[in-house]
């Protein structure tokens, strides 16, 4: 007889608001991690004071106020706005592309000029409708800032040429004729007081959690603790691989903590030429400006993030979806739909680049149709 009415595999966000729900609902329910701690890739752990993003830089944005409403439950969010620096040698430029970009890049000062500058670089391309990444993005902003600032750093953290890219990536990123260098258009955005891992465990707090399992080391075992399972991690590693391994991108962190006050001036400044391994540094405390009241810590921790091949046994942290990988997801989500009493979810078990509001949203969404 199974004890557990749910197994949930892996203690993400996805896992963690499906198992609160599920308890909600009066159900058992027991979450086992292969980590040695909670919070998958939204993990952060206090350093010198601050909080590091242990698995790279994670900004709470959404337009969707029920999202927002529910993660306001387990924690405060504070009014950071994201607004990336790009260096590019020796230039350097506001980001996402908007007004001060474009002044910076150009000379221009007006919207109808930035647009007109834009529009003559898309023709001499000859790009009517772009099919590719490069496609869309010299579409979208003009070649200079796509040489500059999208070509290098593309290649860098997807491991291949921008024309070998779907068009989507470069989607995610704003385009903006007005002088406002927030990254992104949601309605809501902020960065959790006190941290990212403290939501996880108001989330999970009276759940039985078990980190440091791994769910593939005992399959059968842990199978026969519950009546039916979520599973977070990679969808096709589920099914041995049986129809070919999916593709991956992940990622290298260096940290360090510096003796001095501050670093860059900024939390994210983007190296943008390919030259640079690594694509971006993280200065940690600026997340939490304000988080000493008043007090300055004279302190400061930095992370290097370098993109890196993934092969098996590697974190994966994007699934890359373009055409192929994606066919191949099909199959194995054709195989996930058959199942009666297993859930995929996350990043991972639905190989889809989500944000974490969407992972949130579709937690929701699975525990009502589910529970
Ligand atoms: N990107 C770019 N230059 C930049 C920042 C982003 O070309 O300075 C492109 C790149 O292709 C990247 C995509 O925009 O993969 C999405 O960037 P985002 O910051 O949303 O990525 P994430 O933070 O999820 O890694």
């Amino acid at each position: 007889m199974s004890g557990y009415d749910y197994l949930i595999v892996g203690a993400g966000i996805y896992g963690a608001v499906f198992a609160h729900e599920a308890k909600q609902a009066g159900k058992k329910v027991l979450v086992i991690e292969k980590r040695d701690h909670i919070a998958g890739n939204i993990y952060s752990e206090d350093i010198e004071g601050i909080q590091v993003h242990k698995y790279g830089p994670h900004i709470f944005h959404t337009s969707d106020k029920a999202v927002w409403d529910y993660m306001g439950r387990f924690t405060e969010f504070n009014r950071y706005t994201n607004c990336p620096i790009a260096r590019y040698k020796d230039e350097q430029y506001n980001l996402p592309f908007n007004m001060n970009t474009f002044h910076q890049m150009w000379g221009v000062r007006t919207p109808e000029e930035a647009k007109a500058k834009i529009e003559e670089q898309k023709k001499e391309a000859g790009i009517t409708e772009p099919k590719n990444l490069e496609e869309q993005a010299i579409s979208l902003v003009g070649r200079d800032i796509y040489e500059k600032l999208i070509k290098g750093y593309t290649q860098k953290q997807w491991g291949r040429p921008c024309r070998e890219l779907p068009a989507f990536i470069i989607r995610r990123l704003p385009v903006r004729f007005v002088y406002d260098n927030n990254y992104f258009n949601d309605t809501y955005q902020g960065i959790p007081i006190g941290g990212y891992t403290k939501i996880v465990e108001r989330l999970l707090e009276g759940i039985e959690v078990r980190t440091g399992c791994d769910y593939f080391a005992d399959r059968a075992y842990y199978d026969s603790l519950a009546d039916k399972k979520v599973f977070t991690g990679m969808v096709d590693e589920y099914y041995d691989h049986r129809y070919g391994t999916l593709e991956y991108r992940s990622l290298r962190f260096e940290t360090e903590v510096l003796d001095m006050e501050n670093y860059q001036g900024n939390t994210l400044v983007n190296y943008t030429e390919y030259e640079i391994p690594y694509t971006r540094i993280i200065e940690h405390k600026h997340f939490e400006f304000g988080a000493q009241n008043g007090n300055v810590n004279p302190k400061t921790v930095i992370t290097r993030e370098y993109p890196a091949t993934w092969k098996k046994g590697d974190e994966p942290y994007y699934p890359i979806n373009d055409e192929k990988n994606n066919a191949l997801y099909e199959k194995y989500s054709a195989l996930a739909k058959e199942e009666g009493n297993v859930l995929f979810g996350g990043r991972l078990g639905i190989y889809r680049y989500l944000d974490m509001d969407k992972v949130v949203a579709l937690a929701l969404k699975d525990a009502k149709e589910n529970l």
